[in-house]
């Protein structure tokens, strides 16, 4: 993977997975946070160039600690000058906050680079008893689905699975279920892929070589599976509360 090329092709974007503002608040209000007093302590993983961040700074009282591996994302979130925003390059496998230490953990489009059941573990660590775990994950939409599309996904991440499969694990890791919901498709099309699908000229303009060619055509082979089966999966939205330790 050239991370140079990745980098140059969704740091333009509105955000570097799907998801919305309006669900980012959606989920902001099934936490419960915006009701807690205290000024909170909050880590944003995988925060991109801070589609997510930015809401929270906006709704809540709160240190948010965005943490993103690649520096040019965090470099662009910090000249937003987010309020209570401070920007970490971390990788989220090796994260320096104590444990017991945050008062929410939130990660859209991201924990699948730990794989969903060893993200909830190292995410949990660092939660308070009673901290909120806010993640998008990607799952299927229904129980039966075209064989190509199973097949295509098993591949791709082992771990897909349906809500109700990753709502069990949550609980089996000591989280109480707060809220699910799945994204919708403007999230995916008017909020991702759409503005990727406009970026892909001039992209291919300043990078003219077979890896930044291939890369448009993973891409693009991307958003047409996503827009032949999007009935069948999407990313699900988990807020959870940390009721027991693991
Ligand atoms: N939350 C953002 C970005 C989602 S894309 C949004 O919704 O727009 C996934 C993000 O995870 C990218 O910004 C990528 O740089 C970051 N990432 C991938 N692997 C990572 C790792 N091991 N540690 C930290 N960040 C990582």
């Amino acid at each position: 993977m050239n991370l140079e090329l990745l980098i140059d092709l969704h740091i333009d974007g509105p955000r570097q997975g799907p998801g919305s503002e309006e669900h980012t608040n959606l989920a902001l209000n099934l936490s419960g946070l915006k009701e807690r007093n205290d000024r909170l302590e909050i880590a944003d993983i995988g925060c991109g160039t801070g589609a997510s961040t930015l809401v929270l700074a906006r709704h809540l009282n709160a240190n948010i600690t965005a943490v993103d591996f690649l520096p040019e994302f965090l470099n662009v979130l910090r000249n937003a000058n987010g309020k209570g925003v401070r920007t970490l390059q971390a990788s989220m496998d090796d994260l320096p906050f104590d444990n017991s230490s945050l008062d929410a953990i939130w990660s859209e489009g991201a924990i699948y680079h730990l794989g969903f059941e060893k993200g909830v573990d190292y995410f949990s660590k660092h939660l308070k008893p009673g901290g909120i775990l806010a993640v998008s994950e990607i799952t299927w939409l229904t129980s039966e689905r075209p064989d190509d599309l199973t097949a295509h996904w098993e591949s791709e991440y082992n771990e897909m699975a349906t809500a109700a499969e990753k709502i069990t694990v949550l609980e089996q890791k000591g989280f109480l279920l707060k809220g699910y919901f799945p994204l919708p498709e403007r999230c995916w099309l008017e909020n991702y892929y759409e503005p990727m699908e406009s970026r892909f000229d001039s992209f291919l303009s300043r990078n003219d070589s077979g890896e930044a060619r291939a890369l448009v055509v993973d891409e693009q082979a991307e958003i047409e599976i996503y827009r032949k089966y999007r009935d069948y999966f999407s990313y699900g939205f988990y807020v959870a509360e940390k009721v027991s330790s693991p």
